[in-house]
């Protein structure tokens, strides 16, 4: 058990509601099991008191937090500084103390493609097909793009949020081509694909029979294809059941919630942390 001393360092989360966090869990797992003097609490913050909670933060000495809905673009033009990922992604998940203010990170980046660069692939012929085209999936095109990949096929619903996601690209720094496609051209679209990426909540618990991706699609990717699904509840979910079955390389969302945790902890800290004891805090949490 972590003892909290007059000197223990204060990180978290701020989120509206927060509540439901996974992110307590693991941090306070990996401080623990470094032996560090720190403590990661969950703040519940309105979006009315976002610039009341920066300001006590400052004056009370929190060293870094996450941001999590409704604050992760709110809080942009309240730091003094943030990433050029950050910018793409036009989302900050980490933000720590600088001398000159609070800079922002946006940490699902690298958790995303962390388990994808152990693939090690040349990502640049590969055609990635993203299913969804809400917040997180910004977060996998700038990861998807930072890999190398040039092509990135997003799928959505809403033609009109479509349009406007792909417009949100155009004059931005990223090196890839995006196109939009209605859900009905995926089954024409995947013999061409070598990896695809679930961003919508079908198959989230507790609707766990639910895929995006109709089961008999999986016999039309290619072999050695890889299905990257970002729910991590339940894990493995319905949709990558169905690509294991067929063969396909598998990666579920905790590994990038976990990826994500990590680099945050480590921005904060400046060492390198333990995502091990972090992926399995989570699984004994959220499955034992
Ligand atoms: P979001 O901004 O609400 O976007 C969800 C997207 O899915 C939207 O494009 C939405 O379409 C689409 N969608 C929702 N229900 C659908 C349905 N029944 N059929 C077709 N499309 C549907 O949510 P988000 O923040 O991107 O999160 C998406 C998922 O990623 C969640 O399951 C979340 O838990 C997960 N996630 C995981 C991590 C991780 O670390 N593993 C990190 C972030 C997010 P419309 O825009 O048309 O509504």
């Amino acid at each position: 058990m972590t003892i909290i001393t007059g000197k223990t360092k204060l990180l978290g989360i701020i989120g509206d509601p927060v509540e439901h966090s996974l992110s307590p869990v693991m941090q306070n797992a990996a401080i623990e099991h470094l032996g560090v003097d720190y403590i990661y609490i969950p703040f519940p913050v309105k979006p009315e008191n976002l610039v009341i909670a920066l300001n006590g933060f400052a004056t009370i000495g929190v060293m870094g937090f996450n941001a999590t809905i409704p604050h992760k673009q709110a809080i942009i033009p309240l730091l003094s500084d943030i990433t050029t990922t950050a910018k793409l992604v036009g989302a900050v998940n980490t933000v720590w103390r600088t001398e000159t203010g609070w800079k922002g990170t946006n940490t699902d980046v690298i958790g995303f493609v962390t388990p994808l660069k152990a693939l090690n692939r040349d990502w640049n012929t590969i055609k990635p097909i993203i299913l969804g085209n809400g917040g997180a999936a910004r977060a996998v095109v700038v990861g998807l793009a930072e890999l190398g990949c040039s092509e990135i096929a997003v799928v959505g619903r809403n033609k009109d949020k479509l349009d406007q996601f792909k417009q949100s690209w155009d004059n931005s720094e990223l090196i890839a081509s995006i196109t939009v496609h209605s859900w009905d051209e995926l089954s024409e679209m995947v013999s061409e694909s070598q990896l695809i990426v679930n961003t919508t909540p079908i198959g989230m618990f507790p609707h766990t029979d639910n895929s995006p991706v109709d089961s008999d699609l999986w016999k039309k990717f290619p072999k050695n294809a890889i299905a990257y699904d970002l729910i991590y509840n339940p894990s493995p979910t319905q949709f990558l059941k169905d690509a294991q079955q067929q063969g396909l390389n598998i990666i579920d969302g905790l590994d990038m919630l976990v990826y994500q945790g990590a680099a945050a902890l480590e921005i904060w800290l400046q060492q390198p942390v333990p995502a091990e004891v972090m992926s399995q805090a989570l699984k004994q949490y959220l499955f034992s």
